[in-house]
C-alpha cells in the first residue's frame, strides 16, 4: 500500500547563497532536495518528516567534473550517468565508475546524484565503497565559507554525519596518484538480482603487486556495518605479504571480526560476512592473475 504524495513546499532559490542564506536563517527546516531519487520514494511512501524542500538542482557551483594534476574535483550533483561517461574517471577511478553503472536503472542514473547518494547515508549505497578506497575528500559549503574532510571520517554512525544542516556537500575530491594505474582494482555488488537491487554486500578494492608482494592495499565494503566501512585491520594484516592460502585465511578472518553485519529483510548477518570473506578471495584471485 501506498499512501497518496502528501502536500510539501519546494524553494528554488535563485542562487546558491541565497540557498545558504535560507538554510543558515532556519536550520533544520529546508531539507536539500537534489535529484529527488531518494527523497520522493521517502515522501511518498509517508516516511519523511520534512514537507519544505530547498531545490539545488540548478546550481552550477555544485556541477561538473574538472581535472587538475593533482585532483579530479566531481560536483556534488554529479549524476551516475555523468560519471560513467567521462573517459578520465573512467581511466582512473573505475570502481566509482563501476558503482555508477551497477546503481539503479538507467533513470536513476539520470537524476540521482553522487551528493545525494553520500548526504542520503545509507550503509548499503553503492558508490561510498569506492571513494573510500579512493581517499576521497568532501568539500562541505555553508554561509560562513567551506571545509574539507576526508571522506573516511564523514559517517559518524547509522545516518549519522559530520555535515551540520546549514551545510552542503559542493563537490567529492579524488586525489590522482600515477601509481594508482598501475595497481589492480576490485569491485563487486551483490544483490538479489543484477539490476534494481539494493545490495547485500558491496565490495571495492585495490592493490599493486611489487615483487610478489602485496602494496597499497585498500578495502571498503558497504552493507555489512552501520555505516560504509574501511577495512584498515585486513589492510594492515595484508600490506607486505605474499598471495598465499594462509594469508588469505587470515585476512580473512581479520574481515570476518572487522565487520558488523545484521539481519534484515535482504538478508542475514551470517550470509553477509561469508560474502564479504568470499568476495576478498576473488580479489585475491584478481590480484594472481
Ligand atoms: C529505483 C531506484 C533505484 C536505486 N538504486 C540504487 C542503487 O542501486 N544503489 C544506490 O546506492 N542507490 C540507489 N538508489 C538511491 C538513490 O538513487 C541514490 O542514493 C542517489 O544518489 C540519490 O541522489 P539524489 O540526488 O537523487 O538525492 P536526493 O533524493 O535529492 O537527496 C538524498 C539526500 O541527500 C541530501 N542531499 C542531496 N544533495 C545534497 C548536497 N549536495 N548537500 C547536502 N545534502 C544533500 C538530501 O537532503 C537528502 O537527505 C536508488 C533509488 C531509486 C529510486
Amino acid at each position: 500500500m501506498r499512501s497518496r504524495l502528501p502536500s510539501y513546499e519546494m524553494e528554488a532559490p535563485r542562487d546558491l547563497r541565497a540557498a545558504l542564506e535560507l538554510l543558515a536563517r532556519e536550520p533544520g527546516a529546508w531539507k536539500p532536495f537534489a535529484g529527488g531519487t531518494d527523497l520522493m520514494v521517502l515522501l511518498e511512501a509517508g516516511k519523511l518528516a520534512h514537507r519544505r524542500f530547498l531545490s539545488i538542482w540548478k546550481f552550477p557551483e555544485l556541477g561538473g567534473i574538472e581535472v587538475a594534476p593533482e585532483h579530479v574535483t566531481i560536483g556534488a550533483l554529479t549524476t551516475y550517468t555523468e560519471i560513467r561517461r567521462h573517459e578520465i574517471l573512467a581511466r582512473e577511478f573505475p570502481l566509482l565508475c563501476r558503482a555508477a553503472a551497477e546503481t539503479g536503472g538507467i533513470a536513476t542514473q539520470n537524476r540521482g546524484t553522487l551528493g545525494g547518494n553520500i548526504a542520503n547515508a545509507s550503509p548499503a549505497a553503492d558508490s561510498p565503497p569506492a571513494l573510500l578506497v579512493y581517499d576521497a575528500e568532501l568539500e562541505l559549503v555553508s554561509t560562513s565559507g567551506s571545509r574539507t574532510i576526508p571522506y573516511r571520517e564523514f559517517h559518524t554512525g547509522y545516518k549519522q554525519m559530520k555535515l551540520r544542516n546549514d551545510e552542503l556537500i559542493r563537490c567529492i575530491r579524488l586525489p590522482r596518484a600515477p601509481a594508482q594505474l598501475a595497481s589492480k582494482q576490485y569491485y563487486r555488488k551483490v544483490g538479489t538480482r543484477r539490476a534494481q537491487a539494493i545490495s547485500k554486500v558491496c565490495f571495492a578494492a585495490m592493490a599493486r603487486m611489487e615483487d610478489g608482494h602485496m602494496a597499497d592495499v585498500r578495502i571498503a565494503l558497504g552493507s555489512v556495518a552501520p555505516t560504509v566501512l574501511r577495512a584498515a585491520e585486513t589492510e594492515k594484516l595484508l600490506r607486505g605479504e605474499r598471495l598465499a592460502p594462509s594469508v588469505l585465511r587470515a585476512a580473512q578472518a581479520a574481515l570476518a571480526r572487522e565487520v558488523a553485519p545484521i539481519d534484515d529483510m535482504r538478508s542475514t548477518a551470517a550470509y553477509r560476512r561469508r560474502v564479504a570473506q568470499n568476495l576478498l578471495a576473488e580479489f585475491f584471485e584478481l590480484l594472481a592473475s
